[in-house]
C-alpha cells in the first residue's frame, strides 16, 4: 500500500522517517519551522536547543541508519566523522556533532524522488471521520493519509489527542563548547568510547570527539546553582577547564583551540507520552520518550522508535494496527529506559550534593554501574547496560552483588579535581584550584 505521508518536523527522526519511507515508494512531505542549513555558514537552528551541545551517538543509531540508508553512514564518515570503537573492535557508535548528522540527513531527503521538504510550521492536524487527513501548515492544507509527528520534546501537535506526558525535571543544566584539534595532535585521554565522563564533587563533566578533528567540552551542574552558572562566560569556563584536570588535558592550547563561545542549556527532563486516540497520527522520537542527555540515549532510541515504526508500517496496512504495534514496542523496549532514568536521576543529583549510598533501599541503576570499578565479576552486564544491549531491568541480576560491595565498605573514588566550592572560587578569579 502506497501513502501519502506527512512528517512533522525535519530533525533525525522525521528526516529518517522521510527517507525510508520515500525508498519505499511512498509520497512523502515533511515540515519544519527550520529553514535548513544556510550553505556552509553556521547554522543557528532556533528551537533545538540541544543543536549546538555535544552529542555522543550510539551504535543503535548507526544500526538503524545502515538498516535503512547506510549511504547516510558513509556519508558521515565522508564528512570526517568516524566509526567510535571500543578496546576490543567493538563499534559503539559514531563520532559526530549533532549539526553534520543532520547535514547528511538533509542532503539524502532532498535528494530523494517523492520527497517534498517544506519550511512552515505545522498548526494543527486535520481531522476527518476519527482518522488523521492531512495538516495545517501555516494557513495552507495539506492533505495526507498519514501524519508522522517528529516535533521533538517540544512538540505539541495532536496534544489534545493523547494522554498526559510523564515528566520529571533532572535538576541539571549545561554548558558546552566546541574545540579544534590542532595539526598533528591526538585526543586527549579517553576513558569511554566517546571521551571522559566524570562525576565530580558538586559537579559534572565530559568530553565527546567529534567528527572532523574536533570536539566538545561538557559542564553539568545542578540546575539551581547559581554560582556555577557563571560558567557561560568564557574567561569563567576557560578557567574551569583549566581547574579541572580531566578537561585541562584536552583544552591544553598546545594541544586544541576553542572554535565556539561556551554555550548553556537547561530545562533537562525525562519524558514519556503515549499514542493517541486518532487513527492516522503518529507520535514518534523524542514526541514519545526524552531521557536525561547525560546518558546519552535520545537519538538512539528515537532512531530506534523510527525504524521499528517503519516496520510497522511495512507490516499493516490499518492506521490503529500501525499505532498499536508500535505503541507495544515504545512500553516493552523504549518506556524502560525513561523508567530507569526516573529512578535512578534524584540518586544523581543527592550525590552531587554529597549523599552517600543508601543501603535500605534497592540500588538503582547509577549505583550499580559504579561498581563495574571494584568488582570484574559485575562488569560484563555492567557494560551491556551502559552499551544498551540489556534493557535496566537486567540489572536486578546484580543489585545484590553490588551491594555487597558498598556493604563491604567501598566508594566510587572521585576523579582528580576541585570540589564544587573551589570550583566556584576558581572561575570567579578567586584563584588557581590547587
Ligand atoms: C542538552 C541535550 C543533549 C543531548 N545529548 C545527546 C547525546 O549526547 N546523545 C543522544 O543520543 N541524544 C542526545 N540528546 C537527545 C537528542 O538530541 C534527541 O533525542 C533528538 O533531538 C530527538 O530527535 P527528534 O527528531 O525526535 O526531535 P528534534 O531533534 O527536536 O527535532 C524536532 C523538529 O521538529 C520541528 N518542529 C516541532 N514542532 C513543529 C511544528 N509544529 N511545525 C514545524 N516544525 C516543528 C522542530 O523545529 C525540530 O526541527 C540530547 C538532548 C539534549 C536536550
Amino acid at each position: 500500500m502506497k501513502r501519502n505521508v506527512a512528517v512533522v518536523g525535519a530533525g533525525p527522526v522525521g528526516l529518517y522517517l522521510t527517507v525510508a519511507l520515500a525508498r519505499r515508494g511512498h509520497r512523502v512531505t515533511v515540515v519544519d519551522r527550520d529553514p535548513g542549513p544556510p550553505g556552509d555558514d553556521d547554522w543557528e537552528r532556533r528551537g533545538v536547543m540541544q543543536f549546538h551541545h555535544p552529542h555522543a551517538i550510539r551504535d543503535q543509531a548507526v544500526e538503524a541508519l545502515d538498516a535503512e540508508m547506510p549511504d547516510v553512514h558513509d556519508a558521515l564518515l565522508a564528512l570526517g566523522a568516524a566509526d567510535a570503537v571500543l578496546p576490543g573492535g567493538i563499534r559503539a557508535g559514531v563520532h559526530c556533532r549533532r549539526p553534520t548528522l543532520e547535514r547528511a540527513l538533509r542532503s539524502a531527503a532532498a535528494a530523494e524522488p517523492g520527497v517534498t521538504v517544506l519550511t512552515g510550521h505545522v498548526r494543527d492536524v486535520i481531522r476527518d471521520r476519527g482518522r488523521a487527513a492531512g495538516i495545517k501548515v501555516d494557513g495552507r492544507t495539506l492533505a495526507a493519509d498519514l501524519v508522522l509527528h517528529a516535533g521533538g520534546r517540544g512538540g505539541t501537535l495532536g496534544a489534545d489527542l493523547r494522554p498526559a506526558a510523564e515528566d520529571q525535571d533532572c535538576g541539571i543544566a549545561y554548558v558546552s563548547r566546541h574545540h579544534a584539534l590542532l595539526p598533528g595532535a591526538e585526543p586527549g585521554p579517553m576513558t569511554n568510547a566517546f571521551g571522559i565522563l566524570e562525576q565530580h564533587d558538586g559537579y559534572a563533566v565530559a568530553t565527546f570527539l567529534q567528527d572532523a578533528r574536533t570536539f566538545s567540552t561538557l559542564i553539568l551542574r545542578e540546575s539551581g546553582d547559581q554560582e556555577l552558572a557563571g560558567l557561560r562566560d568564557v574567561a569563567s569556563y576557560e578557567a574551569a577547564c583549566a581547574a579541572i584536570p580531566g578537561l585541562a588535558a584536552w583544552t591544553d592550547p598546545e594541544r586544541s583551540r576553542p572554535i565556539t563561545a561556551p554555550r548553556a542549556g537547561g530545562n533537562v527532563r525525562n519524558a514519556y507520552r503515549g499514542q493517541g486516540a486518532l487513527a492516522g497520527l503518529v507520535h514518534v522520537g523524542d514526541a514519545v520518550c526524552i531521557t536525561n542527555p547525560i546518558a546519552g540515549r535520545g537519538i538512539a532510541t528515537s532512531l530506534m522508535q523510527a525504524q521499528n515504526l517503519v516496520a510497522a508500517l511495512d507490516a499493516h496496512d490499518d492506521p490503529h494496527d500501525v499505532r498499536d504495534a508500535f505503541d507495544a514496542y515504545c512500553t516493552r523496549a523504549i518506556r524502560p529506559w525513561f523508567d530507569d532514568h526516573v529512578r535512578s536521576d534524584p540518586d544523581r543529583l543527592a550525590r552531587y550534593r554529597g549523599a552517600d549510598v543508601d543501603l535500605d533501599r534497592p540500588l538503582t541503576s547509577g549505583w550499580i554501574v559504579e561498581t563495574m570499578a571494584a568488582s570484574a565479576e559485575l562488569r560484563p552486564l555492567i557494560l551491556q547496560y551502559l552499551q544498551m544491549r540489556v534493557l535496566p531491568g537486567e540489572l536486578a541480576a546484580i543489585e545484590p552483588a553490588a551491594r555487597a560491595v558498598y556493604r563491604g565498605g567501598w566508594r566510587p573514588p572521585r576523579p582528580a579535581g576541585p570540589d564544587r566550592i573551589a570550583l566556584v572560587k576558581a572561575i570567579s578569579g578567586g584563584g588557581a584550584y590547587v
